[in-house]
């Protein structure tokens, strides 16, 4: 009899990878052993190995509980693609189709079956998972469970009723990318978790290169990011429809292949949409968050924030969606101070949760603004981008990790004391005035002498420090007015937006306390990349990657699936670096398992054979 293989063989088998990454082999023996297992790990880090390397290694057919349609129908078709008979019940099949899918799994035909929540309790569908004999139950996108993660799905509270009926409960494996410990525990306490095996991997992504960047003008910053892309497929990510819409048919009159997601289309059009994306038909996806969870497409060279989202976990994930194949790739947010506006908007009504008392709602907005102020952070921070995510996670990390924006970026340092002390002493008179502060919008128009209407009527004109700063433009007060609340001399009360002195800014108007402000030499993004523009992941590629993407293009067309499914990016540029000339050595690329390899081992060797040919003549 054959020896059955062991979690590495399966991992290479099946999957085509030769390591497990942090955290996997930990979480895959729990559940092999028949433990509970929690698993949280960042966007990318591979999270679904640890559930379906395991269901092919034990008896019985696997449950994956997950949330959304198209994620199951991408998963079963990778899973299909590698040999492993897996199947989807959710609301997307045919009564025909579903009664199919129900025979075979009577028939233990399938070692995986992802299942909808809101399939749960309906169509027999319990009553036939109590009578068969399964090997795990894993929860995929475990925060949807939490009211406290982003995502609140009440219908994955039937899970727990699911359960309980089981006659024998298997193991439970849940995994997420909410790192907070308030989901985490309710994770574990609502699922109901028997002493879980925990794991949290680390939350970095080395191969993301973070950027922010404030254009003047974003339109044009977006064209010209998108230019210097032109050979990837990456995601725009606009705050609102309304912005989904202007963004996409600005990119299409430009000649770019957009297409465009958002709540406000019909089910038909956003599934065409994300299918065009998947299939790598449309190269550019604008969309407002609805788009992503569970996108699994690995292919994804960029990431573009048109506009900044309200939190820091929001934005990690949005983000994350890059490069989760290993290449490198581009996060990039485009910041303007309008974006804060409408944060607060977006935050103050979104009506949700109409269940909440007036308390709870004020605690869930208080706590939204935390979020969105730690946002507004990253965005202006000076310091190393990755090391402010990371700090937020509350990961350990280098000072400087020299691979973002702010580490590559030139700063000048400039002493603005004098600056400092005309604005400070502004908000205070302004403040003894009236009695009471105004916004710093108010304050700069004082400062620059502005005839405004409201400066007039409040006297303000008649105040020593109005047009002490006239001349300079009122963006460039604005900046230094924000350096001061960013370095603590400043505050903006979060309820009414007026701007206040704090005690240290006592130290500037009475002490003489040096300030100074550190400013990017140049943000314009056009302007910083050479033609090089290696440290981003933009540099040329090879001939022979070039005509090994086409042969994944070719077939990926043929067997219509989408081209990732055959080949990972990662997997064909080591295959490129690599050159293979039999297939032992086929077998050493990064990706490819024996099922890959036999499938498609000799059309790629052909290819390579032939393109090394070419050089040498
Ligand atoms: P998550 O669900 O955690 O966001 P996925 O399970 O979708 O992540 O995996 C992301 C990518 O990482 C996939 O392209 C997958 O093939 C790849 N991957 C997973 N495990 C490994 C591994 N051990 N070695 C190399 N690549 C891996
Ligand atoms: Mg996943
Ligand atoms: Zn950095």
């Amino acid at each position: 009899m054959e020896k059955p293989l062991n979690k590495y063989e399966v991992l290479k088998q099946y999957f085509g990878h030769s390591a497990f990454r942090e955290g996997q082999a930990e979480l895959i023996d729990a559940v092999l052993s028949g433990r509970d297992a929690l698993g949280i790990m960042p966007t990318g880090g591979g999270k679904s190995v640890c559930y379906q390397l395991p269901a092919l290694m034990m008896d019985g057919a696997a449950l994956v509980i997950s949330p959304l349609i198209s994620l199951m129908k991408d998963q079963v078709t990778a899973l299909k693609a590698a040999d492993v008979s897996a199947a989807f019940v959710n609301s997307s099949l045919t009564a025909e189709q579903m009664k199919a899918v129900y025979r075979n799994m009577r028939a233990g035909k399938y070692k995986l079956v992802y299942v909808a929540p809101e399939r749960l309790d309906g169509d027999g569908f319990a009553a036939l998972a109590q009578s068969l004999p399964l090997s795990l139950v894993a929860v995929d996108e475990a925060h949807c469970i939490s009211q406290w993660g982003q995502d609140f799905r009440p219908s994955y509270l039937r899970i727990v009723d699911f359960l309980e009926k089981l006659p024998r409960r298997p193991a439970l494996a849940a995994f997420t990318a909410t790192a907070t410990k308030q989901v985490r525990d309710d994770i574990a306490r609502i699922l109901k978790l028997r002493t879980p095996l925990c794991i949290t991997t680390g939350f970095d992504r080395p191969n993301l290169y973070f950027e922010v960047i404030r254009p003047k003008n974003k339109a044009a910053a977006l064209q010209a990011l998108i230019a210097q892309r032109r050979d990837k497929c990456g995601i725009v990510y606009c705050a609102t429809r309304s912005g989904v819409e202007k963004v996409c048919d600005a990119l299409r009159r430009a000649g770019v292949p957009a297409t465009r997601y958002h709540a406000g289309l019909s089910d038909e059009e956003r599934r065409q949409n994300q299918e065009s994306f998947l299939y790598d038909r449309a190269a550019v996806m604008v969309a407002t968050n609805a788009f992503g969870m569970g996108i699994d497409k690995s292919n994804v060279g960029f990431v573009i924030h048109y506009n900044m989202p309200k939190s820091q976990e929001a934005y990690y994930q949005e983000a994350g969606r890059a490069g989760r194949d290993g290449e490198k790739a581009n996060c990039t947010l485009l910041y303007s101070a309008g974006d804060v506006q409408t944060a607060k908007f977006l935050i103050q009504n979104s009506g949700e949760n109409e269940d909440l008392t007036e308390a709870q709602r004020q605690a869930v907005v208080q706590r939204d603004h935390e979020r969105l102020n730690a946002m507004i952070g990253y965005c202006k921070t000076t310091r190393c981008l990755r090391g402010y995510i990371l700090d937020y996670f509350g990961q350990a990390h280098q000072e400087a990790c020299g691979n973002c924006g702010n580490c590559r970026a030139h700063f000048e340092v400039k002493d603005i004391s004098s600056e400092a002390q005309m604005i400070l002493s502004c908000v205070k008179r302004v403040r003894d005035s009236l009695g009471y502060s105004v916004g710093a919008a108010l304050i700069v128009r004082v400062l620059c002498g502005s005839s405004d209407q409201r400066v007039l009527a409040l006297g303000l004109d008649k105040l020593t420090t109005y047009g002490l700063m006239k001349g300079i433009p009122k963006a460039r007060v604005r900046e230094l007015a924000e350096a001061l609340e960013a370095q603590g001399y400043l505050r903006t009360d979060p309820a009414h937006g007026g701007v206040a002195l704090t005690p240290s800014a006592g130290n500037v108007l009475f002490r003489n306390e040096k300030v100074e402000m550190t400013t990017r030499e140049s943000s314009a993004p056009e302007k910083r990349r050479g033609k090089k523009a290696a440290p981003d992941g933009t540099e040329e590629e090879n001939g022979l990657l070039t005509a090994l993407k086409a042969l994944r293009f070719k077939l990926a067309r043929q067997e219509n699936v989408p081209a990732y499914i055959i080949f990972s990016n990662a997997g064909l540029a080591d295959m490129a670096a690599k050159a293979p000339r039999n297939m032992s050595e086929f077998l050493e690329v990064s990706g490819v398992g024996a099922v890959k390899a036999s499938r498609y081992g000799r059309t790629f060797l052909d290819e390579i054979a032939k393109y090394e040919d070419g050089e040498k003549s």
